[in-house]
């Protein structure tokens, strides 16, 4: 059978790495000059099946609006002119309620605990380096109210089987040493011991090679610019090096995927929330974490790589711009400081900023389409990297016609 990946990110390697498991003729799209260069570029590194809770929640309609009145918030909401915007909005409202928040969060910590899971086996066989470790994440809360709070918001996680252990202060040092200079600053934690941290980018580009090693055809500087359709079939791609026929297509272009699954009459309700990271050097530092962390008040994350420290937050509304300036980095470098003075060369950072594919209640759109050989892989919002191994064996096992290993219940475009 002959595949065609269109996208060139951890989601549409990974695909291409289960389709050629399945004997597939794989093609994957790439309109960059080099795979991963977009939203699994510089992420927050973090596994973290522990932060599967959904963004659409009965606080969140609070929380937006009074960003409209802060001056650098954790999570910046503007109001924007787009269309696509107010429908978004509209549905993430809708998904607002307690019940929606329960069911989506429990659908997104399905795919990002089956998709660490697979990760492993998928390492355990091929032996992939991605900077990575799984000495678990601890989840920081600042004070006693916080912490109350957040525990609460974790035993729904915790009673649907994943592992998760509220922690003291004493204890979070003892499980991340570094955080001894800064514990009068901490009232506790939840610790994940099942997460952990890696480089998507390094995994992405490993991947591809391990896929190339497979026959599979990985094509750069390639852009898609259509779809070409006979009733209930997608019969091939249009590109910008001409068009390409296959018998089988996945949709994995992250934020690009609405507008390509619009031209077929496929809605994808995708939109995008930028997030900031930077990496600092660890190198002549030795205060730095190696557990990964997020600091759940300000919502920092940290991510060991190597002598590398990842540390990423915020969450805007702003549009596709990808732009960023020093000055957004305040509240992350405060929090940093904060917590692992001695952690690494504050002082020479590397800047990004990238764009988050959300759906409105959170979980990701897998599998079919109204078109028989149209899948989608894409809106894995702030977990697609936890979830890309998951995520991407699920669609392929669709594909294949077997019942995915996770229930699909909500994760289709068929969702309530
Ligand atoms: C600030 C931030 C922090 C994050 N932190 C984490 C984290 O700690 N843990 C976690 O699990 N997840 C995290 N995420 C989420 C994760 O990075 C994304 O969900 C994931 O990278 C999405 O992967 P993707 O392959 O779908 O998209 P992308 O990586 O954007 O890949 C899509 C690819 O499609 C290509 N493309 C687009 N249009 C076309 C076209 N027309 N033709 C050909 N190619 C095209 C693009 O060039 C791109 O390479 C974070 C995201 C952000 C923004």
């Amino acid at each position: 059978m002959k595949s065609i990946v269109m996208g060139g990110g951890v989601i549409g390697i990974t695909t291409a790495w289960y389709l050629a498991q399945e004997g597939h003729q794989v093609t994957v799209l790439e309109r960059r000059e080099e795979t991963g260069l977009e939203t699994s570029f510089q992420n927050g590194a973090l596994l973290a099946p522990g932060h599967s809770q959904a963004w659409a929640s009965p606080a969140a309609p609070k929380t937006l609006i009074k960003s409209l009145f802060q001056d650098d918030p954790v999570l910046r909401f503007r109001i924007r002119t787009e269309p696509e915007f107010w429908r978004w909005g509209i549905e993430f409202l809708r998904n607002c309620t307690a019940e929606k928040y329960r069911e989506n969060t429990l659908r997104i910590m399905r795919v990002m605990k089956y998709g660490i899971e697979q990760l492993r086996v998928l390492r355990d066989k091929t032996g992939i380096e991605y900077d990575g470790n799984d000495k678990g994440i601890l989840y920081l809360f600042r004070t006693q109210r916080t912490l109350e709070h957040g525990v609460a918001a974790w035993n729904l996680l915790k009673e649907h089987g994943l592992p998760l252990e509220e922690v003291t202060r004493e204890q979070c040092v003892g499980i991340e040493p570094a955080l001894g200079v800064s514990k009068e600053k901490i009232a506790g934690g939840m610790y994940a011991p099942m997460d952990g941290a890696g480089d998507a980018l390094i995994f992405t580009r490993n991947l591809a090679k391990l896929c190339r090693g497979k026959g599979v055809d990985i094509r750069l500087n390639t852009a898609v610019t259509g779809l070409k359709r006979e009733g209930d079939r997608i019969t091939g791609v249009r590109t910008d090096k001409g068009d390409l026929d296959a018998d089988c297509f996945v949709l994995a272009l992250g934020l690009e995927s609405p507008e390509l699954a619009r031209s077929v009459g496929v809605r994808l309700p995708i939109y995008p929330i930028k997030g900031y990271t930077m990496n600092v050097s660890t190198r002549g530092y030795n205060g730095a974490p190696t557990v990964g962390i997020i600091e759940e008040d300000n919502l920092v994350a940290f991510a060991r790589l190597g002598d590398k420290l990842r540390v990423g937050g915020k969450a805007e509304f702003a549009g596709y711009d990808k732009s960023y300036s020093p000055d957004q980095y305040k509240g992350v470098f405060k929090v940093a400081r904060d917590l692992f003075p001695q952690g690494a060369d504050y002082a020479n950072p590397t800047y990004y900023a990238c764009l988050r594919p959300v759906t409105p209640g959170g979980p990701p759109i897998l599998g079919p389409t109204r078109y028989r050989n149209l899948h989608v892989n894409a809106g894995h919002g702030a977990a697609g990297w936890t979830m890309a191994c998951g995520a991407s064996r699920a669609v392929v096992d669709v594909i294949a016609g077997r019942k995915p290993e996770i229930d699909m219940e909500g994760l289709t475009l068929a969702r309530n």
